[in-house]
């Protein structure tokens, strides 16, 4: 019998998961508790320890976490979880994700503060902790936003309380302990970062009422970030995108036909900044698609497969079926009874504006392309479908107007010029990392600073020195 090493890897990875989710649970771990008020009290508990402890020793706490958290066995052990456990996504760019939570989400240096001086004095802007954050986070990045959260919640001086969605429940418990056993291992208090043993509806909805919670920040779709804008407390909202990827006769095509099939493709499309569709303007449109086609794209024409393609992956009342979220294009095209190996790594379509697979957040590797006349046209179909989500748009283009234009009229919180939409949140591209990106409450791709109450001392007379 011929077994190569990476069925090997996936049967012991598998077993490793199992036994995990067969033990690990049943007795509580570090952080984790059964009832929503007693993780709160711990974590209310945790923070009144933090706040006493000085800044390098806050970022000591940071360094701990970030080492632990990247320990092969840790990241591995996550990222097997997370795709075992939802269904969904890939291993080796769970891997890439997780990592980029650990090493590019920014500490305490994110806190400098801001100050004014003159003949009045000094007047200082810093930036104190709310106390206790209530963080819902998704299932699609399950670790990565519970490893991201805490390293700015906590950098900022706060504790936080994690209702997991319950799919991705087993993942975000054991990021919980990895991370308290990371703090306390390093002199930090426990309980910084707690969760509860059954994540529920009714646990997220005690949380949000909860006196002791003083924040709450919410990665998912629009239902729960409605619930946290209703609560009456200060909350972020990082809410549902569907990006267009506008491709303009000035681009590189052959680039931009690699670039959008890695966005699309990357974790199977399950990052909320993912390309979900492709508006591309029709004199270059052909030579896109035999682009994107020698790359890893499974064109299907015939108007027939595609009606059978939307029968299998969309639910009777149009939105997509959570079977399909996140697998591959060898998964989904097997139950339309096409064969393709694992080198398929999108799904491409052409359809009209209107199609179901362009305006529904599909989360899984098909993309719908639409043709459109001019790049006037473009602009106008790309706005029309974000649906003013106001999270994420790429633009392939070498002309400066066009780019400025479509940057201008979306109003997206992320826009990516001629790269893949990951470039966005720090993979390739510049900048910080983060996976919970605040469009409908303007914080943008949330920090340690997105966490902390804005504060004004002045001190009159002294200390100006020009
Ligand atoms: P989801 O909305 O189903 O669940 C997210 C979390 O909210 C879970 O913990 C869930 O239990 C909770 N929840 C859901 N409805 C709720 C309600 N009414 N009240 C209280 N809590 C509620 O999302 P998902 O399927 O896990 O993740 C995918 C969605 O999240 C996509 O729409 C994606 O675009 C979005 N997302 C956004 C970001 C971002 O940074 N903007 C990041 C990741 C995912």
């Amino acid at each position: 019998m011929n077994v190569d090493v990476k069925q090997i890897e996936s049967v012991v990875r598998k077993a490793i998961t199992r036994t995990l989710k067969e033990n690990t649970f049943s007795s509580l771990g570090l952080g984790i508790f059964s009832d929503m008020d007693d993780a709160i009290e711990a974590a209310s508990k945790a923070q009144g320890s933090l706040i006493s402890m000085n800044f390098s020793k806050r970022s000591k706490l940071i360094d701990a976490m970030r080492a632990e958290m990247l320990k092969e066995e840790n990241i591995s052990l996550i990222s097997q979880m997370a795709v075992d456990e939802t269904r969904m996504g890939r291993y080796d760019h769970k891997l890439i994700k997780n990592r980029l939570a650990i090493e590019k989400t920014p500490g305490v240096e994110d806190l400098r503060a801001e100050c004014w001086s003159g003949d009045g004095g000094l007047t200082l802007l810093e930036f104190s902790p709310f106390g206790v954050i209530g963080a819902i986070t998704p299932t699609t990045n399950p670790s990565e936003t519970i490893i991201c959260n805490s390293i700015g919640m906590i950098a900022s001086g706060n504790s936080v309380v994690f209702s997991p969605h319950p799919r991705a429940k087993n993942t975000s418990l054991k990021t919980v302990e990895i991370l308290n056993k990371a703090i306390i291992e390093a002199g930090g208090p426990r309980n910084l970062v707690t969760t509860i043993t059954r994540p529920s509806l009714e646990a997220v909805e005690a949380m949000m009422k909860h006196p002791k919670i003083e924040m709450l920040v919410a990665t998912g779709g629009p239902g729960v970030v409605k619930a946290v804008l209703s609560s009456g407390k200060k909350a972020i909202g990082a809410g549902a995108g569907n990006p267009p990827a506008v491709v303009d006769e000035t681009a590189d095509i052959e680039k931009a036909a690699v670039d959008i099939i890695n966005g699309c493709s990357f974790d199977n499309n399950l990052p909320c900044i993912a390309e979900k569709e492709v508006i591309v303007v029709e004199s270059v449109a052909d030579y896109l698609i035999f682009n994107m086609k020698q790359h890893g794209a499974y064109e299907i024409k015939d108007e027939d497969t595609i009606k059978e393609l939307m029968k299998v992956v969309l639910n009777d009342n149009g939105n997509p079926s959570g079977e399909f979220m996140g697998k591959s294009p060898a998964y989904i095209l097997d139950k339309i009874g096409i064969k393709v190996d694992e080198n398929i790594l999108v799904i491409i379509v052409e359809v009209d504006k209107d199609h179901p697979f362009v305006v529904k957040e599909l989360m899984m590797p098909i993309l719908p392309i639409v043709r459109v006349e001019n790049f006037d046209k473009a602009v106008e179909v790309a706005v029309e479908v974000e649906h003013g989500n106001r999270h994420t748009a790429i633009m392939h283009s070498k002309n400066v107007d066009n780019l400025s234009r479509l940057a201008k009229e979306i109003q997206t919180t992320i826009f990516v010029k001629n790269g893949p939409s990951y470039a966005g949140i720090g993979v390739g591209g510049e900048g910080y990392s983060t996976f919970t990106i605040a469009g409908p409450t303007g914080e943008g791709l949330t920090s340690a600073k997105s966490f902390t109450r804005k504060r004004r001392c002045t001190l009159m007379g002294g200390l100006f020195i020009k």
